[in-house]
């Protein structure tokens, strides 16, 4: 093997799998600014326009000057600042769960947790769809993996029965590619039965769906019996950061062993800070309010399909043709990125559109026909 690297970067650029930075010269919102052209952007996890808040901004500043900017080391060693422990609190609660433990991102909260729960000799059974951290954790931890094909309880079923050692079910809320829900109650029935436990991601459902934003588990009264509730700071919240939410026998057992949290410096005070605020308004009236504009966008872009998330994927397949219709609809006005492997399968390149609270009704209107234009109405 040689470093060719131009080989190899040709190689991407002729299956179309080319991937560059673009640069936003204007803040987070409905509508960026991408090399001096103005875009209507569906492309943002910020399902509920939280990323403009005012009040976050100003929790954020109220942060810095109560807390200053670094947070100076790791958790454990004197980086945890009682903004942080007044947001686990905050999450356990909103979460409905005894305790919960925040890392940098939630890429971190999956890297840290299955392989402190979960090693040789010990099997995990994901979705197919899973998030790449997901599949990267399950991999780190050295356990036996087995996958099952998206949503399917029969699968998921037989590989339960062979399963060996301490058995870990890992799957999404709300999946980010496609935007559809996992079977939750059926999969706790399953799980159950056969005494494995489940690791749920709730990072696109969390804000978005169930009482006050509480995510799946909670829409589906079963928060009391998914055992590793997982999600971000940085989708719904506007903000940056994981966490998990679990027993205090599991999050105590984390701050001992979950190695992204124990050798990582710990996040922003201020960051800690603002998130709790973010939350308290996801729970509030006015999380209420978002959540109806949200769906009311949604139903305006999909208006035969009853509300399941904010992601609105078309499915175009062929890579290059996906980047074909971003390109166009970025002549239209649009910033939508094609998605495409190893985000999601060879072959089934998409647009992943993503509704938010804060855009406005002309805005919805203008994508609708543009997707109509170029035959991607559902
Ligand atoms: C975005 C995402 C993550 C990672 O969260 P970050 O805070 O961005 O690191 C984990 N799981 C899923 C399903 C996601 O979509």
């Amino acid at each position: 093997m040689s470093w060719d690297i131009p080989s190899q970067t040709n190689q991407l650029r002729a299956d179309g799998l080319w991937r560059e930075l673009r640069t936003l010269d204007s803040k987070q919102g409905p509508l960026v600014h991408v090399d001096g052209c103005e875009l209507i952007n569906f492309s943002s996890n910020d399902y509920l326009g939280l990323t403009a808040s005012e009040v976050l901004h100003e929790a954020l500043r109220k942060g810095v000057q109560l807390y200053g900017a670094g947070s100076g080391s790791s958790r454990l060693v004197c980086g945890t600042l009682k903004p942080h422990v007044e947001l686990e609190a905050a999450l356990a609660a909103f979460k409905q769960t005894e305790a919960a433990l925040t890392f940098s991102s939630g890429y971190a909260v999956a890297l840290g947790t299955i392989p402190a729960l979960v090693g040789k000799g010990d099997t995990i059974i994901l979705d197919k769809l899973s998030h790449a951290c997901l599949v990267d954790a399950a991999r780190l931890s050295g356990a036996t993996i087995r996958v099952f094909p998206h949503n399917h309880l029969g699968k998921l079923s037989k590989l339960l029965e062979t399963a060996q050692g301490r058995v870990l079910v890992v799957t999404e809320a709300i999946f980010s590619m496609d935007g559809d829900a996992c079977p939750l109650a059926e999969i706790v029935e399953l799980k159950e039965r056969h005494g494995a436990w489940l690791l749920l991601d709730e990072a696109h459902a969390v804000g978005v769906i169930g009482p006050q934003g509480r995510g799946l588990s909670a829409a589906l009264g079963l928060s009391g019996r998914v055992d590793l509730q997982m999600g971000t700071l940085s989708k719904a919240l506007g903000l940056s950061g994981g966490y998990l939410a679990a027993s205090r026998q599991v999050i105590d057992l984390l701050i001992n062993r979950a190695r992204s949290l124990i050798y990582s410096t710990a996040p922003l005070p201020c960051l800690a800070h603002a998130a709790r605020i973010a939350l308290d308004i996801v729970a509030s009236s006015e999380g209420d309010r978002r959540r109806q504009a949200l769906r009311e966008n949604v139903r305006q872009l999909s208006p035969g399909d009853s509300f399941v998330s904010a992601i609105v994927p078309r499915i175009i397949g062929d890579e290059n043709h996906a980047m074909a219709a971003s390109a166009r609809l970025r002549e239209s006005g649009f910033l939508i990125p094609a998605i495409r492997y190893p985000t999601v399968a060879r072959g089934s390149a998409r647009l992943r559109i993503t509704v938010s609270a804060a855009h406005d009704l002309g805005q919805i209107q203008r994508l609708r026909q543009s997707l109509f234009e170029l035959g991607l109405s559902e």
